[in-house]
């Protein structure tokens, strides 16, 4: 596979190399130079899911990682992505079954694989920031994963107990920093520990962040699992709703798109974080202060994957025609909760964001699909006020409630966090 820069078309890397550098010059994103076309998608989607995962897969990679993606795949996509029909034109596609119950399950396990069997001399450390998700995806993916080490920092206090103690719980290579301050102080902690040498070439470290290649290409494979279990007379006009904030998930399913797979269009959903759906309507670029809303994992106004969109409109692979925006605000966020709720179904504010998006847009003769990135449960308080009732706690979570936090306390101190991190790793 071949990657080029998107700031620097003479910044090329191959998957492996894109994979460890995360960013390249000039922050740049890695973008596949070219999208293979998928022959006899009929017969792709007849496959099973992780058969069908391993063929989506090698087309993308080429020669590379050949041996070992059975392997990968095998060991990363070990849960289902069932569609769930919620009324007779739409659909949802619960892309919660993972160990976090979260969708970044998917990209954070299919990357820990790949890098695991691509470290084979020195140990590299994660280090990562996090406000709730996207640490634990990370920490799951990579428990229990040789030569690798784990450091997760967070705001004390500033998360839920819950999402806490999924990932503070796990210990063996999973290393977690419960950091005196806010989600920026540890964010700043992380940029300061990559700016220095002798820590980022000392412990080898690789951030694990969202915008890493593998990420999105593990993602690319629900789509097609996705449109596997849509009968085949819904194929032709459907509409794909996917919530957004970095725009990750939704760059995966326009490189299906690319690849072949038969959606008929897209829409962008996003909350009240709107730049995107905002650019598609007037061609400028605004970003505005990030807003708090209820779907906190968009609160993104500038979304960092954006470029790669642009970049399949350029080229050609997918005509602007095929993405519309639409942003949902927080009373409609609730409304749909509760229409949700009416017709069966228990969501919580991701999902429901785009499911108010796809029910106002979707045209006569379509079919809708949306996409629920988180289990309802991991957003319990926000779902049991607008529904007025509990919901029920899923096992991953009932079990790590009664676990104890391994996580150590640090002030808001770089040199504090260094010396901890030396002690941990060099030893
Ligand atoms: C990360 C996340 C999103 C946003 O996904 P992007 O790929 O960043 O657009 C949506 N919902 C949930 C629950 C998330 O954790």
């Amino acid at each position: 596979m071949k990657l080029a820069n998107l700031k620097d078309a003479t910044d090329t890397a191959s998957f492996a190399e894109a994979l460890k550098r995360g960013l390249g010059k000039n922050q740049g994103l890695y973008f596949p130079t070219q999208i293979p076309a998928l022959h006899n998608i009929e017969e792709v989607l007849a496959m099973p899911f992780v058969e069908r995962s391993i063929h989506i897969l090698s087309a993308l990679l080429g020669d590379e990682m050949e041996q070992e993606l059975t392997d990968i795949v095998q060991h990363a996509f070990t849960f289902a992505a069932p569609v769930v029909e919620v009324n007779e034109k739409i659909s949802v596609l619960e892309l919660f079954h993972g160990p976090t119950l979260a969708f970044k399950d998917f990209g954070g396990r299919f990357m820990a694989q790949c890098l695991a069997r691509l470290t084979n001399d020195d140990p590299v450390t994660i280090l990562t920031a996090t406000s709730g998700d996207t640490g634990a995806a990370v920490a799951h993916a990579f428990h229990g994963i040789d030569n690798i080490n784990v450091v997760i920092l967070f705001p004390k206090g500033k998360i839920s107990p819950l999402q806490e103690k999924l990932f503070t719980t796990l210990g063996g290579n999973i290393h977690t920093v419960a950091v005196e301050g806010d989600f920026d102080a540890c964010q700043t902690l992380v940029k300061t520990a990559f700016d220095d040498p002798e820590v980022r070439e000392g412990l080898h470290l690789n951030s694990a962040n969202s915008i890493n290649i593998s990420r999105l290409l593990a993602q690319v494979c629900y789509y097609f699992e996705a449109l596997s279990q849509i009968p085949q007379h819904q194929r032709e006009a459907l509409v794909v709703a996917v919530p957004s904030g970095n725009f990750g998930n939704l760059t995966a399913g326009m490189i299906a798109k690319a690849m072949g797979l038969p959606i008929k269009r897209f829409i962008a959903a996003t909350n009240l974080n709107d730049t995107v759906p905002r650019y598609l309507k007037t061609g400028q670029w605004e970003p505005k202060p990030t807003q708090a809303t209820m779907s906190n994992a968009m609160d993104v106004s500038q979304p960092n994957n954006w470029p790669r969109i642009e970049a399949l409109f350029e080229k050609g692979y997918v005509d602007k025609s095929a993405l519309r925006g639409e942003s949902v605000d927080e009373d409609y966020t609730q409304i749909a909760v509760r229409q949700l709720a009416q017709q069966g179904y228990t969501s919580e504010p991701h999902a429901a964001v785009a499911y108010r998006a796809l029910s106002h847009d979707l045209g006569e003769g379509e079919t809708g699909l949306f996409l629920a990135t988180a289990h309802p449960a991991k957003f319990r308080e926000t779902v049991e006020n607008v529904l007025g009732q509990p919901i029920s706690l899923p096992q991953a979570l009932a079990n790590v409630a009664s676990k104890d936090s391994l996580a150590e306390s640090l002030p808001n101190d770089y040199q504090l966090l260094k010396q901890h991190m030396i002690a941990l790793l060099k030893s």
